[in-house]
Order: structure tokens, then C-alpha cells, then sequence
């Protein structure tokens, strides 16, 4: 059981959800695709005696139990709309080859788009996986709004096209969001037909690092966007958005990691915290009624503190990194298996292979220390100067904690330098362990 969990809302905050949250409960319970969930789970709910700690004892659910349980989630939420879900939400564009439909419009008459005031955006990403919630949201924000809520295209970030071009221009969206490696993608493969990107207003980032490179194709193919527009708000797969950006924590925490958490008709929990108080980050939201989850494993690890944000908000959550990935906690510090991957990708050409190790000294504080051995191309080994200038590169690139990299670390003198090696060959085995903790 997961007793504890810290839950992101204020006393008073919880005390007034507790009403609501029994109610969805009472419903929940009636819908195929929890009555699954919670029997795998042996779990008996009892609404009537919802309490936290009650929520506690709720099982967590993992992303592959939410996708096995998928058909039965669609079904509960067709038989409140009493249409085939297909029919209504979606229709293959022209421009499109007879492979699997690659641009997926929302349902959208000629009327409706002559609103100005209605939100028109291009979410890039996977459609029916990542692309499900807005489009269970959507479907029945519109039905309740009378189709003049919202209308959004999902593109399928690995099938862009530039034959998609002339709908795209057509279709006038007024956001863009996606992973930043999406957004510049789509930003370098429509770079050349001007005019595109006029409409848009404001570019949403989901929750992943932005590199300086992304971030400037992204922003020379959107000029009139600025800075104030490009939002970062920590959104995920089948929960939505998780963390909604702030520019006062952006200052504070120096960077696009720190968000306040989405509370509004959910809670999000850090449970298994650290002594650091890093842990994995939970979510549950209860509305739209069926498109609800609860208690979901993002597989993120992050930090939660209570503080009060000029903006009014009392929680801010810090956010260290994504899913599936080795991490290994040093010297208060984690390193990423993915952050490392991300940073030494842009040497590709240089550096064929690499392993990284990492110590922890003892001292009056741990200090970290990681190790980084590499495999060089055959320029890259005669190379010493370019070998040195990289180990400064990937020291000045990779973040450890959500504000700090390897080199304001070791300024602060919580790390060691970086220590690069130059192997000629790796071990041959059957598993490769990218990242691994030396105990001395
Ligand atoms: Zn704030």
C-alpha cells in the first residue's frame, strides 16, 4: 500500500474535494473500466467511506494497465454519448497517402470556423494514445457546448508531412503543443512554406528538456511568437496536463522543469519520496466523468514543496525527469540515464559508444562524481583538444538536478569535474548498462 503519499492540496482544499470525490467514486465504481481496474486489485470500493486515507489505499494504476483496459474506458464513454465515438471524432484529410491516416480532424463545420473566439490548436501528438484525452474531452465538452468549444487537429509527430501543409494552412490554429523534438521537427520540415505559422498565438511545450538548439528552429519559424508565449506546461499522455507553467517559477528554479501543479478536479501525489523528498508523480483527475484517472503512475520522478508563488498558487512541483529510464540519486543529486542520452546525442558523430559510472566520495557531504567512458570515432581519437572541448560541452549541458548542470556542481563544489575515458572497446554482453552506481 501506498501510505505515503504526499498529496498536493492544501488542508482546506481537500476538505472541500472530499464531497466531489466521493460523488465521482459513487459513478466510477459503475463504469466497466474501473469495475476491471479494482477487481484486479481486489479492491472493494466504499464511497461512503471516503476519506485521504481511504484515497490512499486506492491501487495505483500503471500506463500498461490503462492501455489494456482502453476498449473498456472508449466504451464507457460512447454509451454516455450514445454515437459510435469514431463517426463523430475523427475524419482523414486530404493530402494524406492510403497508408494508416497520418492528420486527424476534429469534426469542425463551416460555421464554426468563422468564430474567432474558439480554440483552435494542433496538439503533435501519437492520436489514441497520447491524443486520447483531448479527444474524449473534447468530444464531450462540444456535445455540451453545442460543438463551439473547442477544435483541435492531432498529428502523429512520426508520420509529419509536408504534403499535410496546404490543411494545416487551411485549418488556421491558434496553438501548437507537443514535445519539444516534435515541435522542432514540425518547425524544420514546414520551414519553407511561409505564411504557416501566422496564426499561431501561443506554443505549448509538453513536460521534456528543451534544448537551445530546439528552442531556436522553434522560434524562428514562429515569429511572431515571444518569449511570453512559449508555455511549458508539464502535460502527459492519457492524464493531460500535470503541471501548468509560471513565470515566477521559471525565475526562481531558472528553467522550464518547475511547474505548479493541475490540480483543478484532481489531485497529484509524490509517492516513495526520497529522503530528498523526490518520489514518483501520481495523478488523478475526475472530470470530464469519463475520461477520468485515478491515481496513475506518470513514472516521473519529481519533488513537491509548499510554498506560496506570487501568483497565488501554494505548490510547486519540480519535475527531474521522464519516464523509463535508469536514474541513480547521488550527492542529492539524480542523474538520468535519458538526460545523459539527450546531452551525448549531440555528438553523435563523435562518440560511438559510452557507459557512465557514478561514485558517490564520502566527505563531510557526499560529493558526486560521475564518470563518462567513451567510444570515439576514429577522427574524434586523435583529437585531444576536441575530447576536452566535449567533456566541457556535456559538463555545461547536463542537467543533474531541475535548475543546476554538472558544471554549476562542480562550481559549487558538490561534484567532481567530469571524468571522460577513451575505451577502444566495450565488453561484449547481452545486456548493455548504460548507467550504473560504483559502491567503494
Ligand atoms: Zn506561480
Amino acid at each position: 500500500m501506498m501510505n505515503d503519499s504526499i498529496i498536493l492540496k492544501t488542508e482546506e482544499e481537500l476538505l472541500k474535494d472530499e464531497k466531489e470525490f466521493r460523488g465521482f467514486f459513487k459513478n466510477a465504481s459503475l463504469q466497466e473500466f474501473w469495475k476491471a481496474h479494482f477487481l484486479k486489485y481486489n479492491f472493494d470500493p466504499e464511497p461512503d467511506n471516503f476519506n485521504w486515507e481511504y484515497w490512499r489505499k486506492i491501487p495505483l494504476m500503471t500506463k500498461e494497465e490503462f492501455s489494456d483496459n482502453l476498449r473498456l474506458k472508449l466504451r464507457d464513454a460512447e454509451d454516455e454519448m450514445s454515437f459510435s465515438i469514431f463517426n463523430f471524432l475523427l475524419r482523414v484529410t486530404s493530402g494524406t497517402t492510403a497508408k494508416k491516416p497520418a492528420l486527424l480532424l476534429h469534426y469542425i463545420s463551416e460555421a464554426e470556423k468563422t468564430i474567432e473566439d474558439l480554440e483552435r490548436g494542433i496538439r503533435l501528438w501519437q492520436p489514441y494514445h497520447i491524443g486520447l484525452r483531448w479527444a474524449l474531452t473534447g468530444i464531450l465538452l462540444n456535445k455540451k457546448n453545442a460543438g463551439k468549444s473547442q477544435q483541435f487537429l492531432i498529428i502523429d509527430p512520426f508520420k509529419i508531412d509536408s504534403k499535410m501543409a496546404n490543411a494545416l494552412i487551411d485549418f488556421k490554429a491558434q496553438s501548437i503543443n507537443g514535445l519539444p523534438s516534435n515541435l522542432s521537427k514540425f518547425a524544420a520540415i514546414f520551414s519553407s512554406f511561409s505564411g504557416f505559422a501566422s496564426s499561431i498565438k501561443k506554443i505549448i511545450f509538453g513536460g521534456d528538456f528543451v534544448s537551445r538548439a530546439q528552442f531556436e528552429i522553434i522560434r524562428n519559424f514562429f515569429p511572431k511568437i515571444n518569449d511570453d508565449l512559449i508555455v511549458s506546461d508539464y502535460i502527459m499522455t492519457e492524464c493531460g496536463r500535470i503541471g501548468t507553467f509560471c513565470e515566477y517559477l521559471k525565475k526562481k528554479y531558472g528553467g522550464y522543469q518547475a511547474y505548479h501543479p493541475a490540480v483543478k478536479n484532481g489531485v497529484m501525489e509524490i509517492v516513495n519520496a526520497d529522503s530528498n523528498g523526490y518520489g514518483e508523480i501520481i495523478v488523478s483527475k475526475i472530470k470530464p466523468d469519463k475520461a477520468a484517472i485515478i491515481r496513475y503512475r506518470t513514472g516521473d520522478v519529481g519533488k513537491a514543496l509548499r510554498e506560496k508563488c506570487p501568483c497565488g498558487n501554494t505548490f510547486s512541483l519540480l519535475l527531474l525527469g521522464r519516464a523509463d529510464f535508469d536514474y541513480i540519486k547521488c550527492a542529492g543529486t539524480l542523474i538520468i540515464r535519458k538526460e545523459l542520452e539527450r546531452v551525448l546525442n549531440n555528438f553523435h558523430d563523435d562518440i560511438k559508444e559510452w557507459r557512465a559510472d557514478v561514485r558517490e566520495l564520502s566527505g563531510v557531504e557526499p560529493i558526486g562524481e560521475l564518470s563518462i567512458k567513451i567510444k570515439p570515432s576514429e577522427k574524434l581519437s586523435r583529437n585531444k583538444n576536441k575530447i576536452q572541448d566535449i567533456s566541457l560541452k556535456i559538463s555545461g549541458g547536463l542537467f543533474l538536478t531541475p535548475s543546476k548542470t554538472l558544471s554549476d556542481l562542480v562550481a559549487d563544489k558538490k561534484f567532481m569535474p567530469l571524468r571522460m575515458e577513451i575505451v577502444d572497446e566495450f565488453p561484449d554482453t547481452q545486456k548493455k548498462i548504460l548507467l550504473r552506481k560504483i559502491e567503494d
